[in-house]
């Protein structure tokens, strides 16, 4: 724990600052990138569990954008007052980077938090989210 991250730009070897002073590697102004490998790696193809890990400042990343892809894994599913209760899976294709235009949100009723719906992972708790949700909606019109 420090208040410098672990690991440096992986790119321009900058010295990042954590983000918060207790972490290991909580990078402020940049990303920790992880990975298993792949394969096709010659370098990095973990099929043990360990992990390769790297960061990247904010400044390389914004300087190389056309080096980039983006890939949409799913959309936040969202109760009013409550936020994020969910993520509903979608199937979309790698891009090349466009800068985060998708924020498209999945809304729901207090009520349907936790419903069986195709593709939507609900968190462990989800009972007692939906039971606050209508709760914190109790009232309102
Ligand atoms: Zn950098």
């Amino acid at each position: 724990m420090s208040e410098e991250a672990l690991l440096p730009c992986f790119t321009c070897g900058k010295t990042l600052k954590n983000a918060f002073p207790d972490a290991d590697n909580q990078p402020s102004e940049g990303t920790e990138f992880r990975t298993y490998g792949h394969y096709g790696s010659t370098f990095w193809d973990s099929l043990d569990g360990e992990e390769l890990v790297l960061n990247i400042c904010d400044d390389c990343l914004r300087g190389h954008t056309e080096r980039l892809g983006q890939h949409k894994r799913y959309r936040p599913v969202s109760a009013h007052r409550v936020g994020m209760v969910g993520k509903h899976y979608v199937d979309r294709p790698m891009v090349p980077y466009t800068g985060h235009t998708d924020d498209g949100v999945l809304k729901i009723e207090p009520e349907e938090i936790g419903f069986d719906m195709p593709d939507t992972e609900w968190p462990e708790n989800v009972g007692a989210i939906r039971e606050y949700a209508i709760k914190l909606n109790e009232g309102e019109t």
